[in-house]
This record gives C-alpha cells, structure tokens and sequence, in this order.
C-alpha cells in the first residue's frame, strides 16, 4: 500500500488513522515531516506536529475541520526541530489539547519550546474510540527521549525517526546511542505489527523484515567501522569516515560522521576499541 506523498493533503491511512505531510522535504527530512491524526474518542490525537510552520499548521487545522473532531491531543515521537514545534501552532488554536510525550534532552538540537502536561512511559496504553488502544513504546537509540506508538488492534506502529521509509536515520551522541539503538530495533520483534508509519517517507511494509534488515545493516556498518580500525595507529573520525562509508557519497560523510562516532562508542563499549586524548580511535590489542 503506497500512498502518495504529497504536503498538505489529508490521506487515510486506516479507518481512525490519518497523515498530514509537511512542507519541509530536505536531506534529513526525506520528503517531509509526516504528521498522524488518530481518531480519540470525539476528538483528535495529532502525533508529532511537525514544524510551526504556517502552511502545515493550517493543513492540520483544515483535517481537524474536515473530520470534524476538535484536536484534544498532542503527542510526540522525540523533540527534534522538524517533529515537535508544531504543537505550539496548534496550541495556538486548540489551548486546551493535551500535550504528551517525554522532556527535551539537554544537547543544542532540540525544541526547547516543548513541556508535555503528560510524561509517557514505556508500557503506557490509552483507549482511544472503537475499542482501540495506543500502547507507548520506549525506543531510545536516534536520541534517547524517542518513543514509539503502537495502535494494537490495526497492528500500526507509529516509529517517528527510530524506522524511516528508504534511508538509515542518523545517531548523534551523546543524546543518541547506537547500543540503544540496536536494543530498541530488538525490542520490537516481540510486537505484533501489521505495518509501519514512519516519520519520514511512506507506509514501510513487512515491517519484522525491515526491523531484522536494519539491524543486520548496523552490524555491517559496525564490522566496516572495526575493520578499519588498527592497534598501530590511531585514526580521526575524518580518516575513518572516508573508508568506512566508502559505499555513501563523499558530501554525506559530515553527516555520517556522528552515526560513525555513534559506532566507534559501542565499539569502546564493548572493549573493542579505545579513543586517546587526541580524539583519535584505535583498535584493541587483543
Ligand atoms: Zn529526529
């Protein structure tokens, strides 16, 4: 089921589920923030917001009219920049909805502007209309405040940036972590789910194939990362980017760096390599 991605347009996603596409396609963001509509009770669930921006807003605004149900709720899968903000838009016209999800981490990349009246916590349920419920799944690992959603009875699970459609999602320590990361990809296999809703491109189907590839491709990356490695001589992020990531193109090798740097502290984690007062990586004598 692939539905067209286009910004700005309501598209049904199940018969209580809806997206909103964001205008603000880019390298990070893919095509675009996706913003979920949940049916709750009367009224409505938006999950991540997206960005304040003007157009977007008034997009989620014109659903809500649509659908006719006043938006009550405001969840968020984590706080970066292009998932968030937009809460404080909607607030704007809706002053009451609830907003849920965990604080904001203290590193530079986050919206600061959002303070949840509920803190979500892993294991958490809410009914929402027709006998449904919307389980909080903890998954830290793209930055560690990040929750998953799961919508049991339809077996949808909402990912934000821990699954994307199309791409591997960047880990930037110290708010991510690639352990994590790993461990909340494992946790996953135990839940039944039907698709995924990423935030970032479409509908990911086959969604325990796509959890197991992803896995088996961090594990790859990390076998490249090691490889690379050597107990001779000590190497800087730049230097080991270049031969770890020689399957990415050259001008995403920044960005690729902090998903590296990501690796090389699981790596030092797990006893096998070691950073020096330099900022240089080396391999572990074995
Ligand atoms: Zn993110």
């Amino acid at each position: 089921m692939s539905l067209p991605l286009v910004a700005g347009e309501l598209t049904p996603i199940s018969a209580l589920v809806w997206r909103v596409l964001a205008p603000n396609p880019s390298l990070m963001t893919g095509p675009g923030t996706n913003s979920y509509l949940l049916a709750y009770k009367d009224g409505l669930m938006v999950l991540d917001p997206g960005p304040n921006h003007p157009q977007h807003i008034e997009a989620i605004l014109q659903a809500s009219q649509q659908l006719e149900r006043p938006i009550t709720h405001i969840l968020v899968t984590h706080t970066h920049q292009d998932h968030s903000p937009g809460a404080q838009g909607l607030l704007q016209h809706f002053p009451n909805a609830q907003l849920m999800g965990t604080t904001a981490p203290n590193d530079g990349l986050q919206d600061e502007a959002w303070l949840p009246d509920v803190v979500l916590e892993d294991g958490m349920r809410m009914d929402l209309s027709h006998g449904h419920t919307l389980t909080v799944i903890s998954s830290p690992g793209h930055v560690d405040n990040h929750l998953c959603f799961l919508l049991e009875e339809e077996g949808i699970l909402f990912t934000g940036d821990h699954l994307i459609d199309g791409s591997t999602v960047v880990i930037a320590p110290p708010s991510g972590s690639m352990s994590a990361y790993l461990h909340s990809l494992t946790k996953l296999q135990d839940y039944q789910i039907a698709f995924i809703a990423p935030g970032h491109g479409n509908l990911i189907q086959q969604p325990q194939t796509y959890i197991q590839r992803t896995i088996e491709h961090r594990l790859k990356r990390e076998d490249k990362v090691k490889s690379v490695l050597t107990a001779d001589l000590g190497q800087s992020l730049e230097e080991i980017v270049k031969q770890a990531y020689d399957d990415t193109p050259a001008m995403l090798h920044a960005l690729a760096q902090y998903s590296l740097w990501a690796h090389l502290i699981k790596l030092q984690e797990d006893a096998v390599a070691y950073e020096d007062d330099h900022k240089k990586w080396w391999l572990c004598s074995q």
